[in-house]
């Protein structure tokens, strides 16, 4: 057998991409620490928002953004609330939005503009050419591999759609990377110690809690909680009601349904936020030109006191999130802050007091996932060879063989992606199909084992057995995801199949199986043991068998092996136990041994050789 060792690190440059609702940015580690990649004019941030005109140009990002009120149903916002979703899933979200969403094939959404349909992957995917770009430009160098971050809580449909949306884009998406991961490594919380860590992540226009827990380095998301419309966007819509309250006259309707005041008034209500962030009072004067001028002073008490209902719901969030867990609030060991609106003074008091403990605070929230994203993407590109074990393969994952016992290919605690080679044959003369059956667990037996899937490789050529050379590769890649492939050497013929290893596992069960497998290990060992040598065994009758028929052997000797033969053959059609097996290999190997012309013993040999090598 032989095992190819992991593929070498690639040389590449990999960039960290925070891929946001609102806004989107890269970064990449060079040296020690990441850094954020910037435009021509110093902005990080490029809103993700796509604006197909009408004169046939496409528009990404701030030029996207100042044409909203212009040409509402043609500048698509808020993407990622669409991506890797069916069209009836995303109907409610829909009916929020300015431009059209309609059902397109196989009940997919597609963004209707004019007589044109995009898929949200595409339009994501313009969000992410952009990105790129800018990349690419501050690097002076092209950009071919990317990390891209998504909410804890997205499903396998949501992350395939964002890797598909990156490959439209011309990327490599090397790893999906869960947003909350992103933002604590990007903290440095970097999984060397290990410890439950509270993510707390206040944008524009959502809201999301996540629990980690970092164990033996490994990131594992244990609770996700939130509200996908709730964030900075509402503090600014209770300020807005007061600056349209304070313009002087009346018929505030009108003024509420006019797009150029509104988005006035919304930019104002903004600006006085943030302002309350640093200040104890913010003055406003909006000069709205014939439509008169609203002034007015808001202290930050009145902000709090508006804002306060708010910022509780997302603390119902938090400890719904750490009860979902199984914990309790004090079991927190660091909370990290991610997204504009957790500079908010409010929020992070509010949310200290409830977890007793300071947030980190020394990251730009707006940054972090990025910055934790470029962390990653330097680890994946071979850079950084220090302890950072951020997936690592729980539970070792192999295939059955011959007798039911397991041969594992991937030990468990493996960093992934990984792949390992090694190479099988037939147990029967003139087998033309193989079956594969890939087990995860820590037992000796694959029928202690969880089977993950099984396929047959088919077309082999009738050969005896032994003689056919199947290579199995088991890769898994950074996803988590295994590949397995079986390829007959000769004819080239292949099969494979794929598989998510951890899919439904919990770290419990995780931590059981591995119990199990400490427990069992004693009845384990002597149960494979059995295998073996009943393995062993038939492999000597067989090969006895061929020799036999070849060598030309005087007739008392032949006798006598046939009896050794014969006796072999019966203790293994009788359920004989290890001990009897065993002394019937060593007889069978005694008459073999003993004859003069060893064509019998060489053969023998040669036969269990191949046996061995199955
Ligand atoms: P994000 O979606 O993470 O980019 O967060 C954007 C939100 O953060 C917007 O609602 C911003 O108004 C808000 N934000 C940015 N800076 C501040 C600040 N200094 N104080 C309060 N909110 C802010």
């Amino acid at each position: 057998m032989t095992a190819a060792p992991p593929p070498p690190p690639s040389p590449r440059l990999v960039v960290g991409i925070d891929l946001g609702t609102t806004n989107s940015l890269a970064a990449v580690r060079a040296g020690k620490l990441p850094h954020v990649l910037r435009d021509r004019d110093g902005q990080p941030l490029v809103p993700s928002v796509v604006c197909y005109h009408p004169d046939g140009r496409v528009l990404v990002g701030r030029e996207a953004k100042a044409l909203r009120l212009e040409l509402p149903d043609r500048t698509v916002f808020s993407v990622k609330r669409l991506v890797g979703r069916s069209a009836r899933e995303v109907e409610a979200e829909a009916t929020r939005l300015p431009y059209r969403v309609v059902a397109g094939e196989r009940g997919l959404p597609r963004i209707a503009i004019g007589d044109a349909r995009h898929s949200p992957e595409a339009v994501s995917a313009r969000i992410l050419q952009r990105v790129k770009a800018i990349a690419e430009e501050a690097l002076a160098q092209p950009v071919q591999a990317a990390v891209i971050t998504v909410p804890a809580w997205f499903d396998d449909a949501q992350r395939q759609a964002t890797k598909d949306a990156a490959a439209l884009a011309g990327i490599d998406c090397l790893r999906i990377l869960n947003e909350p991961t992103a933002a604590a490594l990007a903290y440095g919380i970097d999984g060397k110690k290990d410890g439950t860590v509270l993510v707390y992540d206040l944008g524009g226009g959502t809201f999301d809690v996540s629990i980690l827990r970092i164990e033996d380095g490994v990131f594992r998301v244990l609770a996700t909680a939130g509200d996908t419309h709730l964030g900075g966007d509402d503090f600014d819509q209770l300020l807005a009601d007061r600056i349209l309250a304070a313009l002087p006259g009346a018929v505030p309707a009108t003024r509420q349904s006019d797009p150029f005041v509104l988005q006035a008034v919304r930019a104002a209500a903004e600006g006085l936020k943030i302002r309350l962030s640093s200040a104890n009072e913010a003055e406003l004067a909006l000069d709205l030109g014939p439509r008169g001028t609203a002034r007015l002073t808001v202290t930050r008490a009145e902000f709090e006191a508006a804002i306060a209902p708010l910022v509780q719901r997302t603390l119902d969030c938090v400890q719904r999130a750490v009860k979902d867990a199984g914990l309790r609030l004090p079991a927190i060991d660091d909370v990290v802050l991610v997204g504009g609106s957790t500079r908010v003074p409010l929020v992070r008091e509010r949310l200290r007091n409830l977890v007793g403990k300071a947030p980190h605070t020394d990251v730009d929230p707006d940054l972090a996932v990025a910055l934790g994203a470029a962390i990653q993407a330097d680890v994946l590109a071979g850079n950084d060879r220090s302890l950072l074990l951020l997936d690592v393969i729980p539970l070792s994952l192999g295939i059955e063989t011959l007798g039911g016992a397991v041969q594992k290919l991937i030990l468990r605690n493996s960093t992934i992606p990984t792949s390992v080679t090694e190479e099988f044959s037939t147990g029967v003369d003139g087998q033309t199909s193989v079956d594969l059956s890939i087990h995860q667990g820590e037992r000796e037996l694959a029928a202690d084992c969880r089977l993950l899937g099984r396929f047959q490789l088919r077309g082999i050529p009738p050969m005896p057995a032994g003689l056919p050379r199947i290579a199995v590769t088991f890769l898994v890649d950074a996803d988590g995801v295994l590949r397995v492939t079986a390829r007959e050497h000769r004819t080239g013929v292949e099969a494979g199949i794929q598989v998510v290893p951890t899919f439904g596992l919990s770290r419990d069960e995780v931590r059981r199986m591995m119990l199990d497998s400490i427990e069992h290990a004693q009845t384990d060992y002597v149960a494979r043991e059995a295998i073996d040598l009943r393995n062993k065994a038939e492999a000597m009758v067989r090969g006895t068998r061929k020799a036999l028929a070849l060598a030309e052997l005087p007739p008392d000797q032949t006798w006598a092996v046939h009896k050794a033969v014969k006796a072999l053959e019966a203790l293994l059609a009788g359920a004989a136990d290890t001990a009897a097996l065993k002394a019937g290999c060593d007889a069978l190997t005694e008459v073999t041994a003993t004859i003069a012309d060893d064509v019998i013993s060489s053969a023998v040999t040669k036969a269990l050789r191949e046996e061995e090598r199955r």
